[in-house]
């Protein structure tokens, strides 16, 4: 007997039919022996909904009220699995965050948990066998008492939060794809699953724009080296043997794997925008001029190029920031103009990120070497460069992106046979 929990998301309870088919997988663990609380999102495209009548209310709203509307769309769920199990026969309660509760930070959607009370989900496991249904996404501030939400994709952090908190033997993801695969397997069909892979690997995979885990649960499930299970919610029920292995990929830490490869995985993503300021003056306290007022509005630089301009005698400086601080970025630029001196401002939002991650990278040369020329080969033009021990990134316009990342795909041996 174990103690487990199990995180659904949108997809997998996107209707009432579905959500009979979690209470299925739930009855099967229980049935099983174990002790189980389970994490629901909301319905898929419940939240963007949400998300779209703040927006519709007033562009620029209250992020306090926000939080109470989106983090609705998991009440309903957690309510609506809670009366499916009962209807089963089996014992069940729905809990939001605020009745565990789940204490976060007061920065409304994009709260961290802070703490989690599981004593009264613990206790109810060995009173009653009562199963434990967790609105995803939600927690409260105890100072404030109101509301807040994790982000979005937060109801991984959630689940693997709660597994830490009561101690579960696993948190297993149950989503739309069998696992984590090389790259995102809806824009390579090639693309192969994944046994394991190392936390670290998982991290940077999901901070490059792999929405299969939010990153804040990998940060979680490596902290508390909490093993987080990633599966499908659509294999049946019934069809699972319950003492073998389900397909699906395991997160753990490395020294659990075996098998390592230079290149893990490749991710992508269009969230981001870049900045181009030409003909700088080349003297000290410039880059400072730049970065110094974006830090204070809150902006994340991402990638960062310097080169000679045009005439040869000045500096041209390329940087990438969120899509969604886009336009803010540019006005934070343009009210310091005087300050930095550069003669035009050039930009793009219509460009790709696509990293490729690997920890064997660490012991390894010339692995962007290859991904460089693996590119110009095929005329993609690069925009911009970074790199780290266990990854790099290049910036290339939006339109080559799935070119760009099945060419490299390929190119490091990670296509399926
Ligand atoms: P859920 O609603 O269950 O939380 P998400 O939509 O957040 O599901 O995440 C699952 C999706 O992540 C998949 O449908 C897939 O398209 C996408 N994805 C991106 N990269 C990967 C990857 N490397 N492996 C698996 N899925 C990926
Ligand atoms: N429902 C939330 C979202 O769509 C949280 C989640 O699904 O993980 O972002
Ligand atoms: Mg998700």
């Amino acid at each position: 007997m174990g103690r487990l929990v199990m995180k659904f998301g949108g997809t997998s309870v996107a209707n009432i039919d579905r959500i009979r088919n979690v209470a299925r997988h739930v009855k099967r663990e229980v049935d099983a022996g174990h002790d189980v609380a389970v994490v629901v999102s909301a319905m898929s495209g419940k939240t963007n909904e949400l998300v779209d009548w703040c927006r519709d209310a007033s562009p620029l709203h209250d992020a306090r009220e926000y939080d109470a509307v989106v983090a609705s769309g998991e009440q309903v769920t957690s309510g609506l699995l809670a009366i499916v199990l009962q209807g089963m026969g089996i014992q069940a309660r729905s809990w939001q965050g605020w009745q565990i509760p789940i204490k976060t930070s007061d920065a409304h959607a994009s709260a961290r948990i802070l703490e989690i009370d599981g004593t009264e989900i613990f206790n109810r496991f060995g009173d009653r066998k009562e199963v434990a249904v967790i609105a995803g996404f939600q927690g409260i501030n105890p100072q404030t008492n109101r509301i807040t939400t994790l982000g979005r994709g937060g109801s991984d952090t959630s689940a693997v939060a709660i597994a830490a908190a009561i101690r579960a033997d696993r948190c297993d993801i149950y989503t739309d794809v069998d696992g984590v695969y090389t790259t995102d397997p809806r824009v390579v069909p090639k693309a192969r699953r994944l046994d394991k892979i190392a936390f670290e690997d998982m991290l940077e995979l999901a901070s490059l724009g792999a929405k299969v885990l939010q990153v804040r649960s990998v940060e979680l499930g490596m902290v508390h080296n909490m093993p987080v299970f990633v599966r499908s919610s659509f294999d049946k029920p019934e069809d699972i043997d319950p003492h073998g292995t389900p397909p699906g990929t395991l997160i753990c830490s490395e020294e659990e794997i075996m098998e390592s490869h230079v290149v893990t995985g490749i991710a992508f993503t269009k969230d981001e925008a870049q900045i181009s300021l030409r003909q700088i003056e080349d003297k000290p306290g410039v880059a400072a001029a730049i970065f110094g007022p974006l830090a204070d509005a809150n902006i994340n630089v991402d990638m960062i190029v310097q080169n000679v301009s045009e005439d040869g005698k000045t500096t041209d400086l390329t940087f990438t920031v969120p899509a969604s601080d886009y336009n803010r970025a540019r006005d934070t630029i343009t009210s310091s103009k005087g300050k930095i001196g550069y003669a035009r401002l050039d930009s793009a939002t219509d460009v790709s990120k696509v990293s490729v991650i690997g920890s064997g990278m660490r012991s390894h040369a010339g692995v962007a070497a290859k991904a460089f020329k693996a590119l110009s080969e095929r005329n993609i033009n690069i925009r911009a460069i970074t790199t780290s021990e266990i990854k790099f990134s290049v910036l290339i316009d939006a339109a080559y992106t799935e070119l760009a990342v099945r060419t490299l795909h390929t190119l490091y041996g990670l296509d399926q046979a």
